[in-house]
Order: structure tokens, then C-alpha cells, then sequence
């Protein structure tokens, strides 16, 4: 039997074992409301739901129960700021990763940086961060152009769509990390994969897909790729910036040390983890020097 009134069908969702919030936001996506109108649902608590609303909403739970992320189901996610269309074709957009974004413009503002900086972002799956950085730098006046990569061509039609939704003008290359990008960046950000491919929290993980997830045994194999490769790829001074797992900063920050990163520090999430880890790339000419002998 359908539940009669939107209190009920919510009851009902609860009763499959959603969490309220999740229900109630498949509710007001059911009812063609924005994200922000709980209040409104709440303040309409009574209303009847329509038969047709009532079973589009029941399968949408139903999806949900069975453990498919939110923003799949709506089709879309709040990323710092600005709303992501995302579908099974790429990872969603975790706040964790503001971190990074937040990094990345820092840096940006920081001493000696030019006017117009190069930005990549390796990996971008959605476009997150890559165009939560092209917004940022518009919305406060400032020059830069963005390149995003990622290695799956679904992947770039995802971002591609969200960069024409926001209008903002990057650059997408099908690549696998730095492969086939040419030139030279001021700042690299990158969210790979790096959870250990057994680790048992991907079984949660598998509505998401395992290549944006999942990077070798230890979970660090995307990563030192990663760092084995930007100094081809930074100017002198020009920084690469890693999103790893909780547990990883130290392996990232002993990896970036090893392929000659200086500076090298991490940076926690709004969780207090340490989420981000990061070097300077002194360039060749200064690795060169150092390795000669006095005299
Ligand atoms: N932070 C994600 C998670 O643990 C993983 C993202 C990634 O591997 N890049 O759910």
C-alpha cells in the first residue's frame, strides 16, 4: 500500500532504512523541489502524495536501501559551492577534497606566483576540482588557465557537460596521468585513486567506479606515478598536490621527498585528518647544482 501523506512516505523510506535526511531529500527531488526546501517539507507534512510521485519515490529508496550514492539518484552534487552533474561514470565529489581546492588557491595568492598561472588537475572525474578552482579564480578577478585530465572518456564528457553548466572555460586531455600533456604547470592538484585494492571498505564503494578508487596493493601505486612524473611537468617553484587516504601521509610525504619535492608538508580535512600532502619542485637546474661537488 502507498503511503498517503509526504510524513508517511518519508516514515515508509525510514522503515527501508534510509536516514531521514536521504529521504527527504529523494522526496523533494520526487517533487521537483530544490535541496534547500525541507523547511517547506516539513511544512508540508500532511499533504497527500500522488500516486505516480509515491512509486517513483519508492523505487528511488529502494535504489538507495541498496546502497547507491545520493547524488547518483538526483543526479547531482554540491561541490564547493557549485552543483556537479554526476552519474555512475565518475567518483562523487567528497568535501574532503575542498582541502585541496583550498590548497591549490592559497598557493595561487602566494608570493611569486605570475599573473596567470597554469593549474592541471590530474584525474578530475566530474571536473570538481578543476572547476571549482576556473570559478574561483573568476569570481575573484583573477587570470589562470585550468587543464583538466582524466583517462576515461566518459569521464571527460561528465566534466565537459559540467564546464559548459558553469561556463567556465577549461582545457579536458584524455591521458593517463601526464602521458600525453605537454607544457608546464605552476600548480598540479590531484585526488587519484588510493585506497588499497583489498581493503574492505571498497565493497561500500561499489556503485562507484574501481578505477577511481583502487590503486594496487598498497593503495599508493597512482601516487607515486604521480610524483615520479610532475617534475617533468612543473616549472621551477611550481608545486604537485596529492589527496591521499588517512593513513598515507607519511608514505606520500616520504615518496615526494624522495623524487626531490622540497617543503613537503600535509594538509588535514575538515575531519582533521590529514587528507592532502604536497611538495616544491625545485626544478632541474637547482637539482643539478646541488648534486655537484664543491670545487
Ligand atoms: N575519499 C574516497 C573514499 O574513501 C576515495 C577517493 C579516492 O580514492 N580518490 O571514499
Amino acid at each position: 500500500m502507498n503511503p498517503a501523506t509526504f510524513a508517511q512516505a518519508i516514515a515508509a523510506a525510514q522503515a527501508l532504512g534510509l536516514e531521514r535526511l536521504d529521504a527527504q531529500l529523494l522526496l523533494l527531488h520526487v517533487l521537483d523541489q530544490p535541496a534547500h526546501a525541507r523547511a517547506w517539507l516539513l511544512a508540508h507534512d500532511t499533504d497527500a502524495l500522488a500516486e505516480d510521485a509515491a512509486q517513483r519515490f519508492q523505487s528511488l529508496c529502494l535504489r538507495r536501501a541498496a546502497g547507491e550514492p545520493l547524488a547518483y539518484i538526483v543526479g547531482s552534487k554540491e561541490f564547493f559551492g557549485l552543483t556537479f552533474r554526476v552519474d555512475a561514470r565518475v567518483l562523487v565529489p567528497r568535501p574532503d577534497t575542498e582541502t585541496l581546492v583550498n590548497w591549490t588557491l592559497e598557493l595561487l595568492q602566494a608570493p611569486g606566483m605570475p599573473a596567470q598561472p597554469d593549474i592541471l588537475d590530474l584525474g578530475t572525474g566530474s571536473g570538481a576540482i578543476a572547476l571549482a578552482i576556473a570559478h574561483s579564480l573568476r569570481e575573484t578577478g583573477h587570470q589562470g588557465h585550468v587543464t583538466a585530465v582524466d583517462v576515461s572518456a566518459d569521464s571527460l564528457d561528465v566534466a565537459r557537460s559540467n564546464a559548459t553548466r558553469l561556463t567556465l572555460d577549461v582545457n579536458f586531455i584524455e591521458s593517463h596521468w601526464l602521458e600525453k600533456v605537454s607544457g608546464y604547470f605552476h600548480v598540479i592538484a590531484s585526488n587519484p585513486p588510493y585506497i588499497a585494492s583489498a581493503d574492505p571498505h571498497l565493497e561500500a564503494l561499489a556503485h562507484e567506479p574501481l578505477g577511481a578508487l583502487a590503486s594496487g596493493p598498497d593503495g599508493l601505486d597512482d601516487i607515486r606515478q604521480i610524483a615520479r612524473q610532475a617534475p617533468g611537468s612543473l616549472h621551477p617553484g611550481g608545486w604537485l598536490l596529492l589527496e591521499h587516504g588517512y593513513d598515507q601521509a607519511e608514505a606520500v610525504r616520504k615518496l615526494l621527498l624522495r623524487e626531490g619535492f622540497l617543503q613537503v608538508q600535509s594538509r588535514r580535512d575538515l575531519a582533521g585528518i590529514e587528507r592532502c600532502s604536497g611538495g616544491l619542485w625545485p626544478g632541474e637546474q637547482r637539482i643539478r647544482t646541488g648534486n655537484q661537488t664543491a670545487g
